[in-house]
């Protein structure tokens, strides 16, 4: 019997009559998923020191914006054509501040209070940080629950052991062993028709090989993921 044809990304107990249930709705009290991390995007990708400074060493010699924008070379005081590759040259060398993942020109930062900017970062930093770390705690709180009904809360949300944990299914602590059963390649419209496809997600079956639950995993990038 081959695996069913299960959704990718998520777990899913499946029923009887062919039907699905997503685990995370099974039980309406205990959740099956670990509490989420906040993203440290919030503060790693805001404006830096560096920018900062970088924006101050520009506006210190403004006329050199001037100028440019008048079609004037501010290094040889000659003229050169607006919107012409000197022009941009220079704009981007001069005026542009080189942030981690984009450049952008130095009067975006214009009236920005940079004091208090950045010590609004590092409040963001300590409590995502501090946030995160207690998210862990419960992580490793939730790994170590020894049954199936047991529970820790976090954030007013009761939190139990996944379906599956190490390879154990703990469902209703069955206990017996997951092995991974068919693999599917990506069968996005990309990939079926001309095999360009820039993200290719695969379909990892799983079974238990004491009571049959099966559930699948989504594999990104795993085209050739056994061959296929
Ligand atoms: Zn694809
Ligand atoms: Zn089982």
């Amino acid at each position: 019997m081959g695996p069913n044809r299960l959704g990718v990304g998520m777990q899913h107990y499946v029923l009887k009559d062919g039907g699905r249930v997503s685990w995370i709705n099974m039980d309406q009290s205990i959740l099956r998923q670990y509490p989420p991390i906040k993203d440290t995007r919030a503060y790693t990708d805001r404006y830096t020191q560096g920018d900062f400074e970088r924006y101050n060493e520009i506006t210190q010699n403004v006329e050199s914006f001037e100028k440019w924008k008048l079609g004037i070379n501010p290094r040889t005081n000659r003229k050169i054509k607006i919107g012409g590759w000197t022009h941009q040259q220079i704009e981007y060398e001069c005026f542009y501040i080189h942030h981690a993942r984009s450049s952008f020109l130095f009067t975006t930062l214009d009236g920005v209070d940079q004091d208090s900017y950045m010590d609004e970062t590092t409040e963001m930093k300590q409590t995502i940080d501090a946030y995160n770390a207690k998210v862990h705690e419960a992580i490793r709180a939730i790994n170590a629950l020894k049954r199936w009904e047991d529970y820790i809360v976090f954030d007013g949300n009761k939190y139990g052991i996944p379906p599956v944990l190490a390879n154990i299914h703990r469902e209703k602590d069955c206990m017996g062993v997951v092995a991974e059963m068919d693999y599917e390649s990506c069968r996005c419209h990309s990939c079926t028709d001309w095999g360009g496809c820039s993200n290719p997600t695969g379909t990892q079956y799983y079974a238990c090989e004491k009571c049959g639950y099966k559930y699948s995993t989504a594999r990104s990038f795993s085209k050739n993921y056994k061959g296929k």
